[in-house]
């Protein structure tokens, strides 16, 4: 009976196969069939293998086109399953009558001489067992023929044999055997996996291994690897040498939250690379080695805060020329399931404080306003419906303070000033427009209190929003492909280039961050860096912003489960975390350029006015070409004393501040001016420490950063300092008269060392 049935099967055969060649049918399926997902696999910029993205099944499937695939692996997979492949159309009729006679010879179906279009045709379209079946089959190779050339077959071949292991094609298949890509397979190897994916769980390499390594050495031999008894020897303790040292793979998930966040980001064209895409390997722009050294620093600083119930913190590190993600880390362990570190702290929605300062600035810079505005620092209501009073984070109000001083210092009141008169919601659709799209669609949300960042957004916004100052006011989306000549991408001005000179300029400005922060604070780095730092939510959510004219780097520190921090974790934690990426990333950063299209004026320190005679401090300032400045009115003299009058808004706060008549009040500093020791201190040695190493540490006040200051000791030149203007003096016992002298005027006092 079975005879009469294949004889039946051929002869139907081949009657179709004459009339089929003539017709090209469309072919549905194999359009889908080619259409279908891959697994993409992510590369760092220096080429480690990231992560191989699976199929939602699970299921790791790459694409590997032919011209990758040295030709003499090919070859073995051809020559193990289909040896004629390059010579029939579909069926390979020799096969057919071999397998034909074998059946016959043995009474049932030994061998079912499909050839690899035919298999290729039952991967498109699957039919059950049995004569009918393997007719369609046929039919369907002969189809696959007619619309597909050789090269295309066996290449949608190799790429969509089951090759066990949960994976699919033998590019996945190298990497899951072998532990390399397919480009790197030997030809012994390719042998061992032609033999696995004839049956993969018959020659399962970990449990099958004689059975595999017999079949193996019979196709390398037929290969013409090996022959005679001596070779064939060494053949076979080649192979079992490969086999038995095979070991189990782990699939690399490597910067976990930036895979996942590239794969998010693919298009569908890029999950399906078929023949048209060039390749299944992606080419991201992440520094690995760097996004370790971000992921240890961050680890390394929770540790250390691990009191304070800091547990997680987030880092975004951004090329500013190119917009490239070049570090991305979303927590502190993903793998941590304790603390959530699977969630990506990059995308949270949090409050970020102070930080969203600069652009307020920049946004009033851009509406009327100049860095030597004067701001008041006064206590002050703001709003008519309920009374809103903010404060300073070092509980100070300061007077009148000019717009650099009020930024570079994180002053609350002048931010929320600058708010009420630039409009709250102004200033929201501006955020927006920088790229906050948290806030999009939140009209009228919001407060005055948004000046002081009390509105959610993420540390990837705030990243992004803030590499726009140092890309000269240019806003571009974060760019995750790599490309050998990296493009400067097309962005949108947002900020004109004086705004963006100038923010830059003020918050890598030591001297005016000073009121603040004090001159030495972790921000004070020396080197050209800009830096905002932000908190939120008692101390919740700490932030820290850095940047050079070529790198931005944003760092988050707080909890994912939102609860309450302990103690009062400082934005210096984050801020430390930058400046130790930026002293990694860009060891002698340039220096920011020079604000375009402006003046440099000699203005007042108090009062921003241009600087007259009787100004006491007087500092530089970039103001736009057009700008018009009136000359200081604070200052005057009379009968030769420096005299200061503050208007009127600043009275109430000079009269208390500095306890003098409100009208006319003598400067509170003529520098320079020694803030410590205070005169006729005495202070006693420590017999217990050599007194080599004791000394006195002398604070000076100086308004002219440039100017180098005389120090005398019992009226001799003991030495020359420079700013910030500290010097130490060396405790010997007596009495000493210290004089710190400008080329105009000088401070003095007289301590005793008993
Ligand atoms: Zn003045």
């Amino acid at each position: 009976m079975n005879i009469m049935k294949n004889l039946l099967f051929y002869i139907i055969l081949v009657m179709i196969i004459t009339q089929i060649t003539f017709l090209l049918f469309p072919f549905p399926e194999l359009d889908k069939f080619k259409s279908k997902s891959y697994s993409p696999c992510l590369f760092d910029r220096k080429g480690t293998l990231l992560h191989v993205i699976p199929l939602p099944d699970g299921q790791r499937r790459e694409y590997a086109r032919l011209d990758e695939i040295h030709p003499d692996i090919i070859s073995v997979f051809i020559q193990s399953e289909d040896k004629r492949f390059f010579y029939h159309h579909g069926i390979d009729f020799i096969a057919v009558i071999r397998s034909l006679s074998l059946n016959i010879k043995s009474g049932y179906i030994v061998s079912g001489a499909s050839s690899i279009s035919m298999q290729l045709a039952r991967m498109i379209l699957p039919h059950k067992r049995g004569i009918t079946g393997k007719l369609w089959e046929a039919i369907n190779a002969i189809r696959l023929e007619a619309q597909c050339s050789k090269e295309e077959i066996i290449e949608l071949w190799l790429n969509s044999i089951p090759v066990g292991m949960n994976t699919t094609g033998i590019a996945s298949a190298s990497r899951v055997y072998f532990h390399k890509d397919v480009k790197m397979l030997t030809k012994l190897e390719a042998c061992i996996l032609a033999v696995i994916i004839r049956n993969p769980s018959l020659y399962n390499p970990f449990s099958e291994q004689e059975l595999l390594i017999d079949a193996v050495k019979k196709l390398a031999i037929r290969m013409g690897t090996g022959s005679g008894t001596e070779r064939e020897s060494r053949l076979e303790k080649e192979i079992r040498s490969i086999i038995s040292n095979l070991t189990p793979f782990e699939w690399p998930f490597l910067a976990p939250h930036f895979s996942l966040y590239v794969k998010n980001n693919l298009s569908p064209d890029e999950l399906t690379p078929g023949r048209k895409i060039s390749g299944r390997e992606i080419a991201t722009s992440l520094d690995l080695a760097l996004n370790h050294l971000v992921e240890e620093k961050i680890r390394h600083a929770l540790d250390k805060h691990q009191h304070n119930r800091l547990t997680n913190g987030a880092a975004l590190v951004l090329n500013n020329r190119t917009r490239e993600i070049l570090a991305y880390t979303g927590s502190n362990d993903f793998n941590d399931k304790e603390h959530a570190g699977e969630i990506d702290g990059l995308h949270i929605h949090n409050q970020p404080g102070s930080c969203l300062k600069p652009f307020l600035y920049a946004y009033a810079l851009e509406n009327g306003f100049s860095p030597n505005t004067l701001l008041p620092d006064i206590p002050t209501d703001f709003g008519t419906d309920e009374v809103y009073r903010p404060v300073n984070f070092n509980n100070r109000f300061h007077g009148p303070v000019r717009l650099r001083v009020a930024l570079a210092s994180s002053l609350n009141v002048p931010a929320v000033y600058m708010i009420t008169r630039l409009g709250v919601e102004n200033f929201r659709q501006k955020l927006v427009e920088l790229g906050f799209h948290s806030l999009d669609n939140k009209e009228h949300q919001f407060g005055s209190g948004l000046a002081l960042g009390n509105a959610e957004i993420t540390l990837f916004e705030l990243t992004q929003a803030f590499s726009i100052f140092p890309a000269k006011g240019i806003k571009a989306p974060p760019v995750w492909k790599y490309r050998k000549k990296a493009r400067i991408p097309d962005g949108k001005r947002v900020f004109s280039p004086y705004t963006s000179a100038m923010i830059c300029h003020m918050l890598s400005d030591n001297a005016s961050r000073a009121l603040g922060f004090t001159t030495d604070s972790v921000l004070n780095t020396g080197i050209p860096v800009m830096f905002k730092t932000g908190t939120s939510n008692q101390f919740g959510n700490i932030w820290a912003l850095g940047a050079t004219v070529n790198y931005t780097v944003g760092v988050w520190l707080g909890n994912f489960s939102g609860k309450t921090v302990i103690g009062m974790p400082g934005s210096s934690i984050p801020a430390q975390i930058v400046k130790e990426i930026i002293s990694i990333i860009d060891r002698s950063p340039e220096p920011f350029p020079v604000p375009e299209e402006a003046k440099k004026v000699r203005i007042c320190s108090l009062s921003g006015g241009l600087a007259t005679d009787a100004c006491p401090g007087i500092v530089e300032e970039y103001l736009p070409y057009h700008a018009s400045i009136k000359p200081c009115d604070f200052h005057y003299r009379e009968n030769g004393m420096l005299k200061t009058k503050y208007p009127p808004l600043y009275t109430s706060w000079a009269r208390e501040q500095l306890g003098n008549d409100m009208i006319s009040l003598p400067y509170e500093y003529e520098t320079p001016f020694i803030r410590q020791p205070g005169d006729g201190e005495y202070f006693y040695t420590d017999p217990s420490i050599p007194v080599s190493q004791q000394a006195v540490k002398f604070e000076i006040i100086h308004t002219q950063m440039n100017d180098i200051l005389s120090v005398f000791v019992n009226g001799i030149k003991a030495d020359d300092i420079t700013y910030p203007y500290t010097w130490f003096f060396p405790l010997k016992k007596g009495k000493w008269c210290i004089t710190v002298k400008d080329h105009d005027s000088s401070d003095i006092v007289r301590i005793m060392v008993k």
